[in-house]
């Protein structure tokens, strides 16, 4: 049988980060720094609530936008964290990860051939989903500002069909934030431009080191017109749990409901009752976050030492160096350093074209195997 496979499933390709971690595996040796999943333990708390809520039978279906305790615990934390008011009967939901939330938001607004304006490099998870939807990314550069968007940048690459902006502060794979300095200009642009939606993946929110997260909804202004997103995985160390948030008016909310309702029915139950624990206390995620501040403190130092060109990164867990100056694509930086050295990164080039002459580091490892890996790096680069 000859199946006809649309041109926008057939175009997207498999993730590179993926690609890279599973060439990792084949060097027993290797420091493995691809992927972008937490080195800690999920709390010992939150596994118990998972055991309780299967010994107290919560394994059936969920209300579809999640159980009542967790959306009204996600409301606090919303508040307390991103300084952002959701009404938790109505405005929040319950999804199978932020990735689920990402794309019920995308598959909610989006039609063929509308432009989503992203400041870029970006999350390398947004583009596929955006094509399923027959849309197309439209990638703003900001590598030569630091990673900061500007107005200006907005301006250049506002067309007629744009539908929204994507923002990711703190940033995967650069830890840029967005501070209020900055931000305000860029709300001030969206005000003169209403017909352009919002979403903000905040889920690297908590893991903010320098300053304070800013989130755009909570700008009043923008409230109205942003859908934002959150959840456990990264600052709980949960990545395997699946469970996130999707945060709107109810005036978009409703419209996400059902796109949510049809796709997977509700998260795993089990799940929510862990995360529910989870949002209980940020005592664990404060520890994480320090660590994380004195892992990409060390590397960021080690690596300007070394005359590598490298923002300091301000939230998550990434360091995301140049590489321009050893004259190599990135991809064959990175394949390299992995035959040479056992060293797994990730190309910049899996961040969109605006990431080609970077690596991303993930600093979501110990120091141990962070100090290992300044050692076997700074060997590697004497060749160039
Ligand atoms: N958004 C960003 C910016 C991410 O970096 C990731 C994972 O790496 C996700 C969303 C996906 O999160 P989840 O594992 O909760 O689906």
């Amino acid at each position: 049988m000859n199946y006809y496979f649309p041109s926008n499933i057939r175009s997207v390709r498999p993730s590179i980060i993926r690609e890279f971690s599973n060439k990792v595996k084949n060097f027993p040796d290797a420091i493995d720094l691809t992927l972008g999943q937490p080195d800690f333990p999920t709390p010992e708390r939150v596994k118990r609530a998972a055991i309780d809520a299967i010994e107290k039978n919560h394994t059936g279906y969920t209300k579809n936008d999640g159980i009542e305790e967790l959306r009204y615990q996600a409301a606090a934390y919303l508040k307390e964290h991103n300084h952002v008011t959701y009404d938790p009967e109505w405005e929040i939901m319950v999804t199978c990860g932020a990735t689920e939330a990402v794309d019920v938001a995308f598959r909610t607004i989006l039609s063929g051939g509308d432009e989503v304006m992203i400041p870029a490099p970006a999350y390398s998870g947004y583009e596929p989903l955006i094509r399923f939807c027959g849309a197309v990314p439209n990638y703003i550069d900001t590598s030569k500002n630091d990673f900061v968007l500007t107005p200006e940048m907005l301006e250049a690459a506002y067309t007629p069909y744009t539908r929204c902006l994507l923002l990711t502060y703190p940033n995967n794979p650069t830890g840029a934030t967005l501070p209020r300095e900055k931000m305000d200009p860029i709300v001030e642009w969206l005000e003169k431009h209403p017909d352009v939606a919002v979403i903000s993946d905040e889920i690297y929110a908590p893991l903010t080191f320098t300053g304070e997260h800013v989130s755009i909804a909570s700008y009043e202004s923008m409230w109205e017109r942003t859908i934002l997103i959150s959840g456990v995985s990264k600052a709980y160390s949960m990545t395997g749990w699946r469970i996130g948030f999707l945060c709107a008016p109810v005036k978009i909310s409703d419209e996400l409901y059902k796109v949510h309702q049809m796709e997977i029915t509700c998260a795993t139950s089990i799940s929510q009752y862990a995360a529910y624990e989870a949002l209980k206390s940020d005592k664990e995620s404060i520890e994480m976050q320090q660590e994380y501040l004195k892992r990409s403190t060390y590397l960021y130092e080690e690596l300007t030492r070394m005359g590598i060109e490298v923002s300091k990164p301000n939230g998550a867990f990434y360091v995301f160096p140049s590489i321009k100056k050893f004259g190599m694509n990135s991809f064959d930086f990175c394949m390299k350093l992995l035959d040479e050295k056992h060293i797994g990164t990730v190309p910049g080039s899996a961040f969109s074209h605006c990431g080609e002459g970077y690596v991303r580091i993930s600093i979501a490892s110990s120091m141990d195997k962070l100090e290992e890996f300044v050692n076997r790096f700074e060997d590697f680069i004497k060749q160039f």
